[in-house]
Order: C-alpha cells, then sequence, then structure tokens
C-alpha cells in the first residue's frame, strides 16, 4: 500500500518579508519606482488636498500612481482588481509600502488623473529623451478605435431620441390601460402585475433619463452643419464603425518615435473621422518635444488621415509628411497579384466609353455599331479632367439593334450621350492630393511608408493586448483622455525598462 508524506493545514509560519528586496532592478516595478520617487514632480497633485490642519491624512500621490500603473502594465484595469492585487500580491504590497487602500480611493484617483496626466506624461517621455530613446527621424501617427462605458443603443440624433422617448411613453400608457381594465374586471394575477410595475418604473426611468438629455444638451452638429448622433449616457463618445462592428466609443490616437517605439503624442477623441486628429495631435509632439523635432522628423500615417486640410498643415508646418491615399496598394505593382488591392471591375450590362472609338487627330467618335457620333459639347471640365461630349444621331439610334446593350430605355428624344477624356486641367496652384499621391508612390516613398506599421501597429498591440486596454471603463472625454495617456505612459515606462539605464 501507497504511503504518502503527512500535512497538517492547523500551523503558522512566519515568513519576513523586506519589502525593498521585493522591488528587483530590472523589471517593471522597479522603473516606475526610480521614476515615480526621482524623476517625476508629484506636487501637481498637492492643489487636490486641503487636510494640512482638519481631517485624516490622505494615501500618497506617489504610492496610489505607482500601484495603478504597475497593475496597468500587467493587465489589470479596474480599481477592484488593483485593491485586491494589494491584499495578495507581495509586489503590489512592496509597491503600496503595505497601505491597501479602498478600491474607492483607487477610482476616485484615477478619474480625477485628468489634471494632471499631461505634466506627466512629458515628465516620462523628456527621460525616455535624455535615454536616447528618441530617434528623431520617422513618427508614425494612427488612431485606435475602443468602445467605451456607453450603449450605442442609446445614441440617436435628437429627432431619434424623441421619437424613442414617445415610443416608451406610449408603451408605458399602454400598460396602464391594460391594467385598469384588469382591475374592472377583477382578473389581476399578481405575478404579472409585479412584473410590469417593475417595467413601467424602468421605462419611465428612461424615458425621463432622454427627457433630461433631449433638453440639457445641444444638438450636435456634423461637419455640413446636419445633426449627428449623440449618446444619452456619454455625449463626447461616438458611434463608430470598426472591423469588429459598430460600437460606441473613442478613438485613441498616438504619434510614435520610430527608434524604440516611444509615444511622443497622445490623445482620445470621440469622433469616428481621423480627418481632423492629424493637427491636433501634431500640435502634441511640438509641445512636448519642440519644433525641432518637427522639422528633423518624417511623418508617416495611412489613409485615415489624408485629405487637402492634413497636407496643407504639413506644408505649412514644414512637415516631411506621407500620408497614403485609399488607392496606394493598388498603384503598387508589388501588389500586383493581392486580389484585395485589384482594381474592382464594374460589370456594366451597357457598352461603357471605352466600347467607343474615339480619334485624336479628327475628334471624331464611333459606336460599336460603327455609326458616327455628333460633339455636342466640346472642352468641358468635369473636376480636374477635360472632356469632350459626344452624342449618337437619334435616327441612328432607334433603328440599332444594339439599342438594348447601349441605352436604359428606347430613345425618345435624345440618342446614346458618352463623354470622352481628352485631357487635365492645368492648375494654377500645385495640386496638393496628387503631389502626395506622386510622393507616396516614389521607390523613396514607397520605403518610408512601409516602416509606418512596425512602428505604430506593434503600441497599439501592446496597449491593447498585453495590457488588455480593449474598451475605456470611464466616462466623458477628458477622462478617456487621461486613461490613454495613463497607458501610453506605461508603455513609455517599459521602453525605459527595456532600453534605457536606471541607476
Ligand atoms: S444605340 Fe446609338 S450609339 Fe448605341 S450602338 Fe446603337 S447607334 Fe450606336
Amino acid at each position: 500500500m501507497a504511503r504518502y508524506k503527512d500535512y497538517n493545514y492547523k500551523q503558522t509560519k512566519l515568513l519576513p518579508v523586506d519589502f525593498a528586496e521585493q522591488i528587483l532592478p530590472g523589471s517593471f516595478e522597479y522603473t516606475l519606482n526610480y521614476l515615480v520617487d526621482n524623476e517625476l514632480d508629484l506636487s501637481v497633485f498637492e492643489s487636490r488636498y486641503n487636510n494640512d490642519e482638519t481631517g485624516c491624512p490622505a494615501y500618497d500621490p506617489a504610492i496610489l500612481l505607482k500601484i495603478i500603473l504597475a497593475a496597468y502594465a500587467r493587465g489589470f484595469t479596474t480599481s477592484r482588481s488593483i485593491e485586491r492585487l494589494c491584499r495578495e500580491n507581495i509586489i503590489f504590497m512592496a509597491l503600496s509600502a503595505d497601505s491597501q487602500p479602498h478600491y474607492t480611493t483607487i477610482a476616485s484617483f484615477i478619474s480625477n488623473m485628468k489634471e494632471v496626466i499631461q505634466p506627466l506624461f512629458v515628465e516620462v517621455l523628456m527621460v525616455c529623451g535624455n535615454a536616447g530613446l528618441i530617434g528623431e527621424e520617422m513618427f508614425a501617427i494612427d488612431g485606435c478605435k475602443m468602445p467605451s462605458n456607453a450603449s450605442k443603443e442609446w445614441s440617436g440624433t435628437h429627432a431619434d431620441l424623441t421619437k424613442k422617448q414617445l415610443k416608451i411613453d406610449r408603451a408605458v400608457r399602454r400598460m396602464l390601460k391594460r391594467h385598469r381594465e384588469e382591475d374592472a374586471s377583477d382578473s389581476v394575477d399578481p405575478d404579472v402585475r409585479q412584473r410590469d410595475e417593475q417595467q413601467i418604473k424602468k421605462l419611465q426611468a428612461i424615458s425621463r433619463k432622454v427627457k433630461k438629455h433631449l433638453t440639457t444638451t445641444e444638438e450636435k452638429l456634423g461637419s455640413r452643419g446636419t445633426p449627428i448622433k449623440s449618446n444619452i449616457t456619454d455625449n463626447d463618445s461616438a458611434k463608430m464603425k470598426t472591423s469588429h462592428g459598430v460600437i460606441q466609443g473613442y478613438v485613441g490616437v498616438s504619434a510614435v518615435d520610430d527608434k524604440h517605439q516611444v509615444i511622443i503624442s497622445a490623445g482620445a477623441f470621440g469622433q469616428c473621422q481621423e480627418h481632423d486628429l492629424l493637427e491636433p495631435i501634431v500640435q502634441g509632439v511640438k509641445d512636448n518635444l519642440g519644433e525641432e523635432y518637427i522639422e528633423k522628423a518624417r511623418l508617416t500615417a495611412d489613409s485615415g488621415f489624408h485629405n487637402k486640410n492634413n497636407i496643407e498643415f504639413c506644408q505649412s508646418e514644414n512637415i516631411d509628411a506621407y500620408i497614403a491615399d485609399k488607392g496606394f496598394r493598388s498603384r503598387d505593382p508589388r501588389f500586383k497579384d493581392y486580389k484585395r488591392f485589384k482594381p474592382k471591375l464594374k460589370q456594366n450590362k451597357y457598352f461603357a466609353p471605352a466600347d467607343f472609338s474615339f480619334s485624336k487627330e479628327t475628334n471624331t467618335c464611333h459606336c460599336p455599331a460603327g455609326k458616327k457620333l455628333w460633339l455636342s459639347t466640346p472642352n468641358t471640365v468635369m473636376g480636374d479632367h477635360i472632356y469632350h461630349r459626344f452624342e449618337g444621331y437619334l435616327n441612328d439610334c432607334r433603328q440599332c439593334t444594339l439599342q438594348q446593350r447601349c441605352m436604359r430605355k428606347p430613345p425618345s428624344s435624345r440618342g446614346r450621350q458618352i463623354s470622352v477624356r481628352i485631357g487635365e486641367v492645368k492648375h494654377p496652384v500645385p495640386n496638393l492630393l496628387k503631389q502626395m499621391q506622386e510622393k507616396i508612390d516614389s521607390r523613396k516613398g514607397r520605403h518610408i511608408y512601409s516602416q509606418r506599421i512596425a512602428t505604430v501597429e506593434p503600441v497599439f498591440g501592446n496597449i491593447n493586448t498585453n495590457k488588455r486596454l480593449n474598451r475605456f471603463t470611464l466616462r466623458g472625454k477628458t477622462k478617456i483622455n487621461a486613461q490613454w495617456l495613463m497607458y501610453c505612459m506605461v508603455h513609455n515606462i517599459e521602453k525605459i525598462q527595456h532600453y534605457g539605464s536606471i541607476e
């Protein structure tokens, strides 16, 4: 018969724990501890506290900052999990000097970070700069859309929300009417009645919330001045399309230096289009690292940032920018065999202009039936191109056997019309979009742009996957911005841990 070693749960063992020994050199916690104690100016927190004469002492912001950032680095995002770590994990006990703050203290500290996060982010960035982690050769800008603490079901224009609120009120009235009828006929089922009453209370509370939103907030307007969707829970957030479906949330945008993927500027924005976000992020780079950085480094950004205003802005700021347009890959011969980048050919039922033969020398056009068309409007300008407009003779088209392949309806007053491109408009000022296209299609442009993905995408991978920030947990733009900057700060502290030198 087998024999096992004896064990007894009813025993006590005392383990000596030296907190200072728990924070090992080379670890993230060691770097964080060093930075908070020696490099960051925590006097920014002082205005929060007013307990110098009365009230109990507060938790030291250094302790709270250390445990929160260390928890974020390990993928713990909630205040309750951070509180638990301080009770159960020896490294967190050491970082917090065993002070064990309550989760409400941690939550309140995080939601008030909006006032102080920017200077702290810049101080960490300065440490990265002094450690030689910023290359000043290229920086890439990109955004990452994430859901926030708001439901997309409660999004809509004021007209949509008014309709929803009236529908809820109608449902409540219907239920109340049914109750009156049941009372009169004495056929009340107590269980159903109790459920209904709870439902009525719930619907009335929602209706009040929608009404309050409609009376206290202004209608949000888009860039064209038309109403866009607002949200009754978090009106700063936006409904946006992502590769994983439609979400209600924010886009976290970052500018990343290519040498060690240090984030040099960041911000969170509640808008689905990234077009307007390049300027504030570049302004952030200027504020954080100075004009010299912008003058030296090239900028790369994907097609989400490609528009005339952004290219004009980069030109006015003397930035060597490489911003790809949507058709960039389909023009690149290296992707010619990739199905997804092949230009989509329209399956046209009817004869296209390419099926007509045009002679530039004689300025004549013949249709697939071999009939000559007449020049109805010469040299007409559409967009950046010049066209000749031709028209079939009515009699030819009426009697044509190919008519059904050429025209949607039998001709009544005019024959088939087509436009043939004959040239380009010569712009008095350079066409910036075209110039950017040529720049990015050049060999040098392709080489520089190809570094964008390897620079910025791993940063989002680290924050979203390793740090598990796959949704913002706060509400309101300023708080979300602070949360995004805290994660960006954690990312930069990791860079100092891996590539910097901390005594
Ligand atoms: S319908 Fe008119 S334009 Fe078209 S093929 Fe016939 S003749 Fe030519």
